[in-house]
C-alpha cells in the first residue's frame, strides 16, 4: 500500500516528467487580493497569469497547494467532521498550463496518471463534461468529450450542468468550463444493486469527485458577463486526502494515515475510541480536521483574533474546542498537544509547520484556555434565562442569539443543552436575529467594484524606488462603491506611488492632469495592478498626468521601514534568533512590530535594543539595494525572510551592515537619515507575540519635546527643586504619613464610640440603642462589627450624615439573629425614607441615601421594627 507521502511525491515526479516545474506552496492566507481571504484552490497564486497581468515565465507548473474552504464562494465548514471527505484544510494537487497544452494533453495525463501509474481500477471511474448552459450562450463541450472517448466507455461519461461543471473562483475571475474525474468505492454488491453513474455528484460518500480539470477560457466580471481571456489555460485540482482514500482502500478520509496519527492521539488524550458512537465520531473528525487548518495558517504568519482573516482563524479553532467540550467531556485545553503530531506527520514536506510548531502550539493553548471560560460562563448565562423563563415558555430567540454572538454558542449546541433539559428553543426568532445580524454587517461593508474601463494596457510598472514624480498617462479606471461612499481606483502606465504592502503603508499625492489637481489619499495593489485611490476623476484621462507623491510623508515612512529592519536585527542580536517577525507596520508617524518572544523585556534589554539600533544609526550605513536577485543567492547571503510572505523566484535585498532582509518596501539611503530612534511601548498581544512600538526622525524631536514639557511642568508645581525626584518622592511619603495618621484618629474616633455606646447600652440593657454619629460609612461598619462581636443580644441603629449623604447601619447580635431578626430587610424597609437602597446579612446591612432630612425618621422606624417582640 502507498503511504501519502509516496501518493504526493508520484504526482509531482509524474508531471515533472512531462515538462513542469514543480513550485511550492503558496501560504495559506491570502494578502493583495480583496475577493479572496484565504487559498482556496491551487490556480489562486496563478491568477494574474491567467489574466495575462504578468509575464509567463514556465507554460508548465505542477504542485501541491494548501486549500482552505471556510468564507466565501467556496465554503465547505459545515459539512467538515459530519461527512468523511470535506475538510477546512486540504491539499490540493495540481497541474497548469498556461497558453501551453489544452484539453487533450489534461485528460490523456490524468488518465494516464490515475490507471498506470497509481493503478486505480478503470470500472470504478467516471467522468463528467460541461453540458453547455444556454443563458450564459455557452456550447457542449464536445471536444472534450471526445477525449475521453478514447479512454472510457461513453456510458461513464457523463454530462453536468453549469453548478457543477463550469468552475469559478470566486464572484469575479477566470472561470471555465470543467471536466471531472469521479471513484465509486462502494462494495461489489452495492455497485451490483445500484449503478455508479446514479451517484455521482450527488452527495455519496463513497461516490466521489476526485480531480477536476478546468479549462479556463474566460474571466467573469463584476457585471456577471463573461470575457474570453487572452490565452487559454489549464487548470486541474485533484483532492489528495480523497486520492489517498482511494488509493489506501478507505471509505473515509479520516482513515487514511494522513489522519489516523491524529485520531489516535486523540484517542489517547480522551480514553474515548473513534468509531464507537457517530457524536464522538464526528467530534474526532472535526478536531482532526481543524488542528490542521488552524496550524498552517498560524505558521503561514496569520494569528486569531477579532477581525478578518484572523477572526475566521479563531472561529474553526472554537468549533473544535466545542465539540471536544460538548461530546468528548474534555472541559480542559487539549487541542494544543496535537500540534507536535501534526508536525511530525507533515514537517516534512511543509517544513514550515515543523520549525512554527511550539509557537503554534502555544498560540492555540491560549486561545484554548479563554474560550472554555467564555464556553463556562456561557453556560452560566443560559442558566441563568432558564430560571428567569416562566415554565412552559419557550426560550427566547433573542436571548439564544445573545448566547451565539457573545459566547460564540451554536443555536445547534444551546438547543441540545436545552433539549436534555425538556425545553424549547425559539428557533424562528433566533433566526430572525441572525437575519438582522447579516443585513447590519453586510450594510457596513458591502464593496461594489464597477468593471475596469480600460485606456491602454499596462497599470503594474512601479518606479517609486528611484522617483517621486512621473509624467505618464492613466492606463484604467474603476469605481467603486462601499455603502454609502463612492470612490475611484486609477491605474497609471508607470507610477513612482508606493502600493501598501510589506507592512508599509501606501503612498499619497496628487495626480495633476493640466489644470486639474486630483488629490491621492492611498495607494494599493490588486493582482499586480497598483490602484491608486481618489475622491474624484478629472474631467479628461486621456490626457498626460504629472504624478506626484506626497515627499514629506514618503521619507517619514521610509525612515520607520529602515528602522524597523534596524530594530528586527537588533532584537535577534540581543534576545536570540527565536526572534521572529510576526507583523508589522511602517507608517509615517510610527512603526509597530510584532514578534515573537515568550517574555515582558527587562529594563536592560530594552535598552540595549535601543542603543544597538541607533548605533547604527549613528554609524550612516548606506543603503545596499540588491534589486534583481535569485532567491536562493539571497538566503545564502543571510537575507531574513519572513513567514507566510510569498516569494518569487527573483526577489529584492535590503542591506544595512549586519542587516540584510528580502523586501520590497522603500528606504532611506543611508541609515544616519533615520535620525533617532526611541521605543515609545511594549506591550503583548498574544501568548507569545509581543509588540513594540517606536517612533524616529521628526516625531522622535516631538515626543522628547512632550516629555520635557510634561517634566517643567512638574517641577514648576514642585516649585522647581534642585532635585525633582528627590522631592517628589519626599512629598509622597509624607502623604504617606499623613494618610495613616489619618487612619489612627478615624480608629480612635471609632473607639470613643464604641465605648460611649457600649457603656448605654449596659444602661438600657435589651433595648434597642439607636445613634446619629458623626462617623464615615466605612468606621460605621467597623463600629457595628465590634458592637455586634461584644453583645449577643444587641440590636444597635447607626446613622451618619457623610459628605452631605446620609446613610444608616442596623447590627444585630447572634441570638436577635437566631430569634428572627434580618438586618438586611430592615434596611430595605426604612432605607426609602432617605431616598436610598441597600442591603447586607441578617446581623448587619447598610444603605446610603439622598436625602438627610428622613435620617430621623428612618432610624426610628428601624428602631421601632426592632421593638416588636
Ligand atoms: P465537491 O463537490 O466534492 O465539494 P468541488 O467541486 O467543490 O468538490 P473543486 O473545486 O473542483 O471541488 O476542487 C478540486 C478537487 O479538490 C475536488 O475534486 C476534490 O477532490 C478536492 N476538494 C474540494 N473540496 C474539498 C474539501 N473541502 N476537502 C477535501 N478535498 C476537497
Ligand atoms: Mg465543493
Amino acid at each position: 500500500m502507498l503511504t501519502s507521502k509516496e501518493i504526493r511525491r508520484i504526482f509531482l515526479e509524474f508531471f515533472q516528467s512531462k515538462g513542469h516545474k514543480i513550485v511550492a506552496s503558496a501560504p495559506l492566507v491570502v494578502k493583495n487580493d480583496p475577493t479572496l481571504m484565504f487559498t482556496n484552490a491551487g490556480m489562486n497564486q496563478f491568477k494574474d497569469l491567467f489574466l495575462g497581468n504578468v509575464e509567463i515565465k514556465y507554460p508548465r507548473i505542477a504542485n501541491s497547494q494548501k486549500c482552505l474552504r471556510v468564507s466565501g464562494k467556496h465554503n465547505d465548514l459545515e459539512e467538515v467532521g459530519i461527512d468523511t471527505y470535506h475538510h477546512t484544510m486540504f491539499e490540493m494537487l495540481g497541474n497548469w498550463s498556461f497558453g501551453d497544452y489544452f484539453k487533450k494533453e489534461a485528460i490523456e495525463w490524468a488518465w494516464e496518471l490515475l490507471t498506470s501509474v497509481y493503478k486505480l481500477p478503470m470500472d470504478r471511474l467516471y467522468v463528467t463534461v460541461f453540458a453547455g448552459d444556454e443563458s450564459e450562450g455557452l456550447p457542449y463541450d464536445e471536444e472534450a468529450e471526445g477525449y475521453w472517448r478514447n479512454f472510457i466507455a461513453s456510458d461513464r461519461i457523463l454530462r453536468g450542468s453549469k453548478k457543477d461543471n463550469f468552475w469559478e473562483m470566486g464572484d469575479t475571475g477566470p472561470c471555465g468550463p470543467c471536466s471531472e474525474i469521479h471513484i465509486d468505492l462502494r462494495s461489489d454488491e452495492e455497485r451490483a444493486a445500484k449503478p455508479g453513474w446514479e451517484l455521482v455528484n450527488q452527495g455519496h460518500p463513497q461516490v466521489i469527485e476526485i480531480w477536476n480539470l478546468v479549462f479556463m477560457e474566460f474571466n467573469r466580471k463584476a457585471d456577471g458577463t463573461l470575457e474570453k481571456l487572452p490565452a487559454r489555460h489549464v487548470d486541474t485540482g485533484m483532492g489528495f486526502e480523497r486520492l489517498t482514500m482511494a488509493l489506501q482502500g478507505k471509505q473515509s478520509n479520516y482513515d487514511t494515515d494522513i489522519f489516523q496519527p491524529l485520531i489516535k492521539k486523540i484517542e489517547l488524550i480522551t480514553g474515548l475510541s473513534y468509531g464507537s458512537d457517530e457524536k464522538i465520531n464526528i467530534a474526532m473528525r472535526v478536531i482532526a480536521d481543524h488542528i490542521r487548518a488552524v496550524s498552517f495558517a498560524i505558521a503561514d504568519g496569520q494569528l486569531p483574533s477579532n477581525t478578518g482573516a484572523g477572526y475566521v482563524i479563531r472561529r474553526i479553532l472554537r468549533r473544535a474546542i466545542r465539540y471536544g467540550y460538548s461530546y468528548l467531556g474534555v472541559k480542559t485545553a487539549f487541542i494544543h498537544a496535537l500540534v507536535k503530531t501534526l508536525a511530525d506527520e507533515m514537517g516534512d514536506y511543509y517544513t514550515e509547520i515543523r520549525e512554527a510548531a511550539g509557537f503554534v502550539a502555544r498560540v492555540i493553548r491560549e486561545e484554548e484556555v479563554t474560550f472554555i471560560r467564555t464556553i463556562e460562563s456561557g453556560l452560566n448565562r443560559l442558566e441563568e434565562v432558564v430560571q428567569n423563563t416562566p415554565k412552559g415558555q419557550k426560550i427566547a430567540g433573542q436571548k439564544i442569539f445573545e448566547l451565539y454572538d457573545t459566547y460564540g454558542f451554536p443555536y445547534d449546541l444551546t438547543s441540545l443543552i436545552l433539549r436534555e433539559r425538556g425545553l424549547e428553543a425559539d428557533e424562528d426568532g433566533f433566526k430572525r436575529e441572525m437575519q438582522k445580524q447579516k443585513e447590519r454587517s453586510r450594510a457596513a461593508t458591502e464593496l461594489t467594484t464597477s468593471d475596469w474601463i480600460e485606456l491602454q494596457t499596462g497599470g503594474d510598472v512601479f518606479i517609486g524606488y528611484d522617483a517621486l514624480e512621473s509624467l505618464t498617462s492613466v492606463a484604467r479606471f474603476r469605481k467603486v462603491k462601499s455603502g454609502e461612499k463612492i470612490f475611484y481606483q486609477i491605474a497609471l502606465i508607470e507610477t513612482p506611488f508606493y502600493p501598501e504592502g510589506g507592512g508599509q503603508v501606501g503612498d499619497t499625492g496628487v495626480l495633476i492632469f493640466g489644470e486639474e489637481v486630483i488629490e491621492v489619499y492611498d495607494t494599493k495593489k490588486e493582482n499586480g495592478i497598483i490602484l491608486h485611490f481618489t475622491k474624484n476623476l478629472p474631467e479628461d484621462l486621456t490626457q498626460p498626468v504629472l504624478a506626484r507623491v506626497d515627499t514629506r510623508r514618503r521619507r517619514n515612512a521610509e525612515r520607520n521601514h529602515s528602522a524597523t529592519h534596524l530594530l528586527h536585527f537588533a532584537l535577534r542580536k540581543v534576545l536570540g534568533t527565536h526572534v521572529e517577525q510576526k507583523g508589522s507596520l511602517v507608517s509615517p508617524d510610527y512603526l509597530r512590530f510584532d514578534f515573537s518572544h515568550y517574555a515582558r523585556l527587562s529594563d536592560e534589554e530594552f535598552q540595549n535594543v535601543e542603543d544597538l539600533v541607533n548605533e547604527l544609526i549613528l554609524e550612516n550605513i548606506p543603503l545596499k539595494e540588491h534589486r534583481d536577485l535569485e532567491l536562493e543567492t539571497a538566503l545564502k547571503m543571510g537575507a531574513m525572510a519572513i513567514f507566510g510572505e510569498k516569494y518569487g523566484e527573483r526577489v529584492r535585498a535590503i542591506q544595512f551592515g549586519p542587516s540584510t532582509e528580502l523586501c520590497g518596501g522603500t528606504h532611506v539611503k543611508s541609515t544616519g537619515a533615520i535620525g533617532l530612534f526611541k521605543i515609545i511601548q511594549e506591550s503583548a498581544i498574544s501568548a507569545g507575540v509581543r509588540r513594540i512600538e517606536a517612533v524616529t526622525g521628526q516625531r522622535f524631536l516631538a515626543e522628547y519635546r512632550r516629555n520635557l514639557s510634561t517634566l517643567e511642568k512638574l517641577k514648576g508645581l514642585l516649585k522647581n527643586p534642585k532635585d525633582p525626584v528627590a522631592s517628589l518622592s519626599n512629598l509622597l511619603e509624607e502623604k504617606n504619613k499623613l494618610h495613616k495618621l489619618v487612619e489612627q484618629m478615624e480608629q480612635a474616633e471609632v473607639e470613643q464610640y464604641f465605648k460611649l455606646l457600649s457603656a448605654e447600652y449596659a444602661d438600657k440593657n435589651e433595648e434597642v440603642l439607636v445613634k446619629r454619629t458623626t462617623l464615615k460609612p466605612a468606621q460605621v461598619k467597623d463600629l457595628a462589627f465590634r458592637l455586634k462581636q461584644r453583645f449577643e443580644n444587641g440590636k444597635f441603629v447607626l446613622g451618619y450624615v457623610s459628605e452631605g449623604k446620609p446613610g444608616l447601619a442596623v447590627s444585630l447580635g447572634d441570638a436577635v439573629v437566631r430569634a428572627g431578626y434580618n438586618a438586611a430587610q430592615i434596611v430595605r424597609e426604612v432605607s426609602p425614607l432617605i431616598k436610598g437602597g441597600g442591603g447586607g446579612q441578617p446581623h448587619f446591612a447598610m444603605a446610603g441615601g439622598s436625602d438627610s432630612s428622613g435620617l430621623d425618621e428612618a432610624l426610628q422606624k428601624a428602631a421601632g421594627i426592632l421593638s416588636v417582640i
